[in-house]
């Protein structure tokens, strides 16, 4: 059966500019006009460059080729390698994600920078979450890194409010104690995606991260994007698809570490700076810097305390309460067994252990009630 679709039109994008520090792109979509924004500390690419990978994801989604202007009616101008690279990623997005295609990009051939631009004094950014990841990157690369780059918009939005002024001015201190510059950076780019439904932390993520280290060409001739999810998985951000986003300007480095997350928390645990800052709770409308209580706080929580650190921001002393009441899903009970057995050979307390057996029976038992509940529902379905 052919799944039916929407038909699809040219999408036109038309990058408007604000001023020295504030970019915009103004999107017809054949299912609406969108405005996206993004905004830095520092001053930005205001040019075409930046909003490739942001509306070429989005065209993926919903339109059939996706044409770039520089104003009303002036053609934008791409790099070669910035046209190849969207290409091949593309590509490969189309071959992960039934839900988008490979679709071609109109747009004027710019000069290559790598020629016209001598070699400068710009620097080396990281993308600065205040996360596991973040910090195991920076501590990796901490004597390349000379910017430490925070974004709001993504995971955190300003609309969170007090949520997002503690992580931002956390986020200042951390980078002061590092040595290294913060870039403040505010972006949109998401409040057009969700309602175009490009999925965010599966697909449009990655892009998203591109446009925002495009955006920093004045000042950042490379960005670190630390890794997240195992290099197995279909991921926005992926080492495969990262670097295909650069431009001759600012090249793009997925930081190729797959280790296991527990063995990153490890890694990080006896280094202060992450232990004092360090920021895993994406719980929405979080008052509180780390709420406690979801399974990436404790969890995070309970790594720290294997590893036998200590962390002002996420307290390794995790209560037997707390750790029962952890929503665990199914998929997650390996990192808690893995915990439990390392406690247990480390001797930790008897009233720990028997929660962490507590909270790995309850999702086992809730995994076999869901397998029923499906059965189930498939006899039921055929019967019919
Ligand atoms: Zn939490």
């Amino acid at each position: 059966m052919i799944p039916l679709r929407r038909p699809r039109r040219p999408m036109i994008a038309t990058v408007e500019q604000r001023d020295a520090h504030g970019t915009a792109v103004r999107l017809d979509t054949g299912r609406g006009h969108f405005t996206a924004e993004t905004s830095a500390s520092v001053p930005i690419d205001t040019g075409v460059a930046p909003w490739v990978p942001a509306t070429y994801a989005l065209a993926m989604r919903v339109a059939d080729s996706l044409e770039l202007r520089a104003g009303t009616g002036v053609t934008g101008h791409v790099d070669r390698e910035q046209r190849a690279g969207a290409a091949a990623a593309g590509a490969m997005f189309a071959s992960w994600f039934p839900e988008v295609d490979a679709v071609p990009m109109e747009a004027g051939l710019a000069g290559n920078d790598i020629v016209r631009v001598p070699r400068d004094g710009r620097g080396v950014g990281c993308f600065f979450s205040l996360g596991v990841d973040s910090f195991h990157a920076v501590r990796k690369h901490r004597d390349e890194i000379t910017h430490l780059i925070f974004v709001l918009g993504m995971d955190l939005d300003e609309h969170d409010g007090s949520a997002a002024a503690l992580a931002t001015e956390r986020a200042r201190a951390a980078a002061t104690e590092l040595g290294k510059e913060l870039i403040v950076v505010r972006t949109t780019v998401r409040r057009v995606s969700d309602p175009l439904r490009v999925p965010w932390p599966r697909l449009y993520f990655g892009p998203a991260l591109a446009h925002v280290a495009l955006c920093l060409a004045p000042t950042l001739s490379a960005v670190i994007v630390p890794s997240s999810p195992p290099i197995t998985s279909r991921h926005g951000s992926h080492p495969y698809v990262d670097p295909l986003w650069s431009s001759s300007r600012v090249r793009i480095v997925h930081d190729d570490d797959d280790a296991w997350r527990p063995t990153k928390i490890a890694e990080i645990a006896d280094w202060a700076p992450a232990m004092r800052f360090l920021r895993v709770c994406y719980q929405e409308q979080a008052e509180t810097y780390n709420c406690e209580r979801c399974f990436k706080c404790v969890s995070t929580a309970l790594c720290i305390r294997v590893a036998g650190g200590s962390s002002a921001a996420l307290s390794p002393d995790v209560s037997p309460e707390t750790i029962r009441a952890m929503p665990l899903a199914p998929e997650h009970t390996d990192r808690v067994e893995w915990i439990r057995d390392r406690l247990r050979e480390q001797g930790d307390d008897p009233s720990v252990l028997a929660a962490l057996d507590d909270a790995i029976a309850g999702a086992h038992r809730r995994s076999r009630l869901q397998g029923i509940a499906e059965r189930v529902n498939e006899e039921i379905y055929l019967r019919l």
